[in-house]
């Protein structure tokens, strides 16, 4: 496109009229699409992250979870250096890979082995294919509207509307993407959240062709609300007498605790997928879980069960800058990150009370949620935002944005160690504006 026609638009604008010249929507992910455009970082520093116009804006998004240190954190800005000059990716094992293993599993009795992947798509996928394989069963069940990423059968429910709930066919279970092929929805099996009675009900109605059950404990898109400790442990339970697997998707919740949010359970699963912040700010997944359940993965005596192949899969640069940003979440980080968390819940409750508007707030550890209720959801239908509320929602998420805050478009927070309590008492200020800005 003719640079001239650029020069009354803003660096911004521009960037994205070109992007939508060469990439559907103007973006690889939709991830980054806001209205009128998206910006674009020129760097991020700390908890800061710097656009193409100059403008700085403190980041809760933290890239939707998966940088526990911030932007560009030293240690392994220089750990990941020193790997760039060493090779990238090579068609043979590199001591990197074992060492961020190790470490890996020392974090989690539950980890007993660990193999990395790409993102937390992969890792999702290959944990449902590892536990169809150990099991030999078809089929998978997974909470309503819970996000496990792009699998197929993660999919389904994701997107489920008051017009599709209670379909007596496939209850909520209508293709996410066009053209899922229909045996995929019907080897799904979808419980409701935190609702013991009804969702062993349905577990019992599958009960011998279910491979696993797939569990966030701190679901985003059910508006970062804890699983309910009965809830976790009748899973458990049930999985358990059924033959089928238990799988925790901790791709976010994983910051909650030095071995993931689980550990506020004392609940062990068989099988944890796990992504976002374990690549150090590297694309990254990981499934991690009991050795005799890896053990379908394992090519040594026979063709494995269950072939986990994979290019990038483990490569170094992402395996030092994982194990680097790992070592520096060590108990201490997590304690003072949750205490961080703590207070941002507080205050947030305090902006809400003094703006004197129907809201709240959710989440646990480093994460929280506002919601413009007053009071939260218990499940993803109380959760689902009809049209005007998701447009309240936008509204007011672009109020912090202009007042120098990045959140996740569902008003949804992250915290980094980047961040002090200084940062943390700003942003509750800017939230008190943002709510004031929408008072009816
Ligand atoms: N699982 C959960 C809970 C997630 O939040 C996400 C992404 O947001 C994924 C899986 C998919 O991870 P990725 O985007 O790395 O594929």
């Amino acid at each position: 496109m003719d640079a001239k026609v650029h020069t009354t638009l803003s660096k911004s604008a521009a960037l994205f009229e070109r992007a939508q010249a060469v990439m559907p929507g103007g973006c690889s992910r939709n991830t980054i699409l806001r209205k009128p455009h998206p910006i674009y970082a020129e760097r991020g520093a700390g908890c800061h992250v710097y656009d193409v116009e100059g403008v700085r804006r403190t980041d809760f998004a933290n890239n939707v979870a998966s940088l526990i240190h911030g932007h560009a954190p030293p240690a392994i800005v220089a750990a990941v250096g020193e790997q760039l000059r060493k090779g990238t990716a090579f068609t043979v094992g590199t001591e990197a890979e074992i060492a961020y293993a190790e470490h890996m599993c020392g974090r989690n009795p539950a980890f007993e082995k660990i193999r990395f992947v790409n993102s937390g798509t992969e890792a999702v996928m290959a944990s449902l294919k590892a536990a169809r394989a150990f099991t030999r069963r078809p089929k998978i069940a997974k909470v309503e509207g819970a996000y496990h990423g792009l699998y197929d059968y993660a999919e389904v429910s994701q997107t489920a509307k008051p017009e599709n709930w209670g379909q007596p066919e496939h209850p909520s279970s209508v293709a996410v993407s066009r053209g899922t092929p229909r045996r995929a929805l019907d080897d799904v099996v979808v419980i409701p959240f935190n609702d013991v009675e009804r969702a062993l009900a349905i577990l019992d109605g599958n009960r011998d062709q279910l491979a696993c059950v797939l569990v966030d404990l701190l679901p985003h898109r059910i508006g970062v609300i804890p699983a309910a400790k009965d809830f976790v442990r009748a899973l458990r339970r049930w999985t358990e007498q059924n033959g089928a697997l238990l799988v925790f998707d901790e791709v976010i919740t994983f910051r909650s605790n030095v071995g993931g949010a689980q550990q506020w359970y004392d609940v062990q699963p068989d099988i944890t997928a796990l992504g976002k912040m374990i690549g150090g700010g590297f694309p990254v997944g990981g499934i991690a879980g009991r050795a005799e359940v890896m053990e379908v993965m394992n090519p040594l005596n026979g063709p494995a069960p269950f072939p986990l192949y994979g290019t990038f899969s483990a490569n170094p640069v992402t395996m030092i800058a994982g194990h680097t940003a790992m070592e520096l979440y060590d108990r201490e980080a997590v304690d003072r990150l949750n205490a961080l968390g703590d207070r941002a819940r507080s205050l947030i409750g305090e902006a809400i009370r003094t703006a004197d508007v129907p809201a709240c707030v959710t989440g646990r550890g480093s994460m929280f949620r506002i919601h413009l209720s007053a009071e939260g959801p218990e499940n993803y239908r109380q959760a689902y935002l009809s049209p005007d509320r998701a447009a309240l929602l936008s509204k007011f998420v672009g109020h912090l944005f202009e007042g120098g805050l990045l959140v996740v478009e569902t008003g949804t927070g992250f915290l980094s160690t980047a961040m002090s309590e200084q940062d943390v008492d700003d942003m509750a200020a800017l939230v008190l504006d943002a709510l004031r800005k929408i008072k009816p």
